[in-house]
């Protein structure tokens, strides 16, 4: 592993001026668990690496008076994962963050690490999308809002500016008679990247037998975490059936975009994105159910 310099401010301005001053030599950690690998066995050479762990302004997880639920960039997976607010306002991303390694990763990567290693396989990144979060970003002029499925614009890129970091997701709250599910295929039980992840959110109508809103987002099919949309238009203000869903299964294959890779070829993620699809829709539909 190369030499590196070191800082842990405890201001979020200062840490902003400091990736920003050095550009392209700077780099922001936050558990390590993605950024640490790539320096120490992939070679990757980063001069200053910026320690978040003293923001105080990038932790926590808190309900807002809209019913919104606000979680902290430096969020561990085991915090969200253990949190009764995340998994009360959205299953499916304490379902995402449970996946994140093994218990020693989740108590260290965080849900700001995740969707800022832009890996188009993350687990816990994909929820977020499907769930509508906006990423609060601060940076030297401020604090903005982007929307999480806007920022990630391809493998290992995110549409941030110079010296900006991601402060908090902020997800909001969902309608009634809704139900989430992360599902994701790999070869092995434990500690592998998703072949294939689908985060589905369906909401129902008052009759409980109609879909009245769909989002389907995938992960590790295509260069980012892109919604499935004709798989949510095939779905949106039908009747649930066994045949709905397999056509929604089919369409979401269409959608996606994979590549084949020592994991999986093309064709086999394609029809595994069929089958997670399926899986996920269905279980999100009972999950609907079970809360109205
Ligand atoms: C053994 C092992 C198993 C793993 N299994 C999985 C898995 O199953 N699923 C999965 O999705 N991932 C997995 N990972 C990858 C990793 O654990 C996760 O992506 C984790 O969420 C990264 O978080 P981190 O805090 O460690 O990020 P870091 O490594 O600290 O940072 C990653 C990147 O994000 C940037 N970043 C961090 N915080 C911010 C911020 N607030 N604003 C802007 N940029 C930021 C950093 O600059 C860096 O480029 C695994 C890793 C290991 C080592």
């Amino acid at each position: 592993m190369r030499r590196f310099d070191y800082a842990a401010p405890t201001q979020t301005f200062e840490a902003c001026a400091l990736l920003a001053d050095r550009g392209e030599e700077a780099c922001a950690l936050a558990g390590g668990t993605d950024l640490i690998i790539q320096m120490r066995e992939r070679g990757r050479a980063v001069p200053l690496v910026v320690s978040l762990r003293n923001l105080a302004d990038l932790k926590g997880i808190s309900q807002n008076d809209d019913g919104s639920l606000t979680i902290g960039a430096m969020a561990t997976g085991g915090e969200v994962t253990d949190s009764c607010l995340v998994r009360d306002h959205a299953l499916f991303i304490s379902e995402g963050a449970e996946l994140l390694g093994s218990i020693q990763i989740r108590n260290r990567g965080t849900l700001g690490g995740n969707v800022g290693n832009a890996a188009p396989s993350a687990d816990a990144a994909p929820p977020l999308v499907a769930a509508g979060a906006c990423a609060s970003i601060v940076g030297a002029k401020g604090t903005r809002e982007a929307a999480v499925g806007d920022l990630m614009t391809g493998p290992g890129q995110l549409a941030l500016g110079p010296g900006e970091l991601i402060q908090s997701f902020t997800v909001p709250a969902l309608p009634a008679h809704t139900g989430t599910r992360y599902v994701r295929h790999v070869p092995r039980l434990e500690m592998d990247i998703a072949v294939v992840g689908i985060a589905a959110l369906i909401t129902l109508e008052d009759d409980l037998e109609t879909i009245k809103d769909a989002s389907v987002v995938l992960s590790a099919v295509a260069p980012t975490w892109p919604h499935a949309r004709t798989a949510e238009e095939v779905l949106k203000g039908q009747p649930v059936s066994e045949k709905l869903l397999a056509h929604a299964g089919e369409a979401a294959a269409e959608d996606s975009r994979p590549i084949s890779d020592v994991r999986a070829s093309a064709g086999y993620r394609r029809m595994m994105v069929d089958v997670y699809t399926r899986r996920a829709a269905a279980t999100a539909i009972e999950r609907a159910k079970a809360a109205s």
